[in-house]
């Protein structure tokens, strides 16, 4: 039995509705006779992409890892860097930093947000720093106006994983426009979805979006200079391949990397730019989901809400709430919602204790916050726009009837280890 039949009320397997417009555009890009790769769809979607973030560029690829990837190419790091990143993210955030002798400083998070502490941030920043990788999350956005002003004093770059935070708003910004580099995932469970895989990556900077372009397109990552001397108007053999005359034009002067091919499809381009005229709706649904969640959860003397700060709004694309009660209430609660088909999970594991950075002297103690709150208080819920009303329903009395049973098992039952 897969997981969507077990619950009633399943987390996310699909984060949006892919309905009758998307198939239409699809069929539109499948039986007209454009390419399917590198074509004017992507250039719609990349185009309404930087209408609706207000991002300076904005170029697709092919996941929101390799939104990161690339991301972590332009900062090119060197041995000895460092780089700030939050612990509380999905692994793919700083997995690309595994490829580069680094020094990683996880920097712990403000347990009302689980975004980023930008006291700690300040805390951690030497002049070896390089980079701060922080994620909005779940879709609430991270203290931007406190990250930037620390990166701009110390000259460090601010990437946003913006995952979770398609849809969010702070100070009437959106995510990806706030800082230097922006990665979007439009993955099956993402408040957008290009056919279950898909990324943007946003910048404020002309040469690195010239980079990226050359990058995802199989092009070398280098640095060129023109050739002394060469006749510019050298005869080619039909006008449209005088593009041939580059290579004797420009020779490498540097080589930072090779290119690889992370082109988004048509057909994926095509169902985005459908999708992203839903994202109001989408957000609306996840918003009303939430709020409903938030008065049964906040009727429960033993738990707390994450705290949206004035001037944000939250795309929720995660629904995350606390129980201060004690492992043992959370951990009856878990087994509460389960039994009635209310899946419940715990994102994310903090990832300064993953193996691959315990191996690189990280360990517990790092983050005294995010361990505490992961291990004790932390929870989430469904909340996405393919749950029905009636389902939202029984997710909330759900949540009220089991949230009442935890409080009268505690201390009659032996806990879960969760740790
Ligand atoms: C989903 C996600 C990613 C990775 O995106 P993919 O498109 O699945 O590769 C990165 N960071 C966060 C926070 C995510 O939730």
């Amino acid at each position: 039995m897969t997981a969507a039949q077990r619950y009633r009320v399943p987390f996310q397997r699909r984060g949006s509705i892919v309905g009758q417009a998307d198939l239409a555009a699809l069929a539109s890009v499948v039986h007209s006779a454009e390419p399917l790769s590198a074509g004017v769809w992507r250039e719609r979607f990349e185009q309404r992409f930087r209408e609706v973030t207000g991002a300076r560029h904005a170029l697709t690829v092919t996941s929101g890892t390799v939104a990161l990837e690339l991301a972590v190419r332009l900062l090119d790091l060197k041995p000895g860097d460092e780089v700030i990143a939050t612990p509380q993210t999905f692994q793919a955030t700083v997995q690309p930093l595994l490829d580069h002798d680094v020094t990683v400083r996880f920097c712990d998070v403000d347990p009302d947000t689980l975004n980023m502490d930008p006291q700690v941030l300040e805390s951690l920043i030497t002049d070896r720093t390089r980079a701060v990788l922080l994620v909005h999350y779940g879709g609430l956005p991270a203290d931007m106006a406190a990250v930037l002003a620390r990166a701009r004093r110390a000259g460090i770059v601010v990437v946003e994983d913006c995952a979770h935070a398609l849809g969010a708003s702070y100070r009437g910004v959106s995510p990806g426009a706030l800082g230097d580099i922006g990665c979007f995932s439009f993955h099956s469970t993402k408040n957008i979805t290009t056919l279950g895989e898909g990324g943007m990556i946003t910048l404020n900077r002309a040469d690195w979006a010239e980079r990226v372009e050359r990058l995802r397109g199989n092009e070398v990552d280098g640095v060129f200079a023109p050739v002394p001397g060469f006749a510019d108007d050298e005869p080619a053999l039909l006008p449209w391949m005088r593009f041939s005359a580059d290579v004797y034009r420009r020779r490498a002067v540097g080589i930072r990397g090779a290119g690889t091919n992370a082109t988004m499809s048509e057909a994926a381009a095509a169902v985005g730019l459908v999708q992203l005229d839903a994202l109001e709706r989408f957000t609306e649904r996840r918003r009303w989901i939430a709020a409903r969640l938030d008065a049964a959860v906040s009727a429960f003397p033993g738990t707390r809400l994450q705290r949206t700060p004035e001037g944000s709004t939250h795309a929720y694309h995660l629904y995350t709430f606390f129980v201060t009660a004690g492992r043992e209430v959370r951990e009856h609660f878990v087994r509460a919602l389960d039994r009635r088909g209310v899946e419940v999970q715990l994102r994310y594991f903090p990832l300064h204790l993953l193996p691959e950075w315990r191996l690189r002297g990280h360990g517990p103690g790092e983050c005294p916050q995010a361990e505490r709150v992961w291990f004790d208080e932390h929870l989430n819920l469904p909340c996405h726009p393919g749950l029905s009303d009636e389902q939202v329903d029984h997710l909330v009395e759900s949540v009220t009837a089991a949230l009442h049973e935890a409080t009268a098992l505690a201390g009659t039952g032996r806990p879960l280890a969760f740790r």
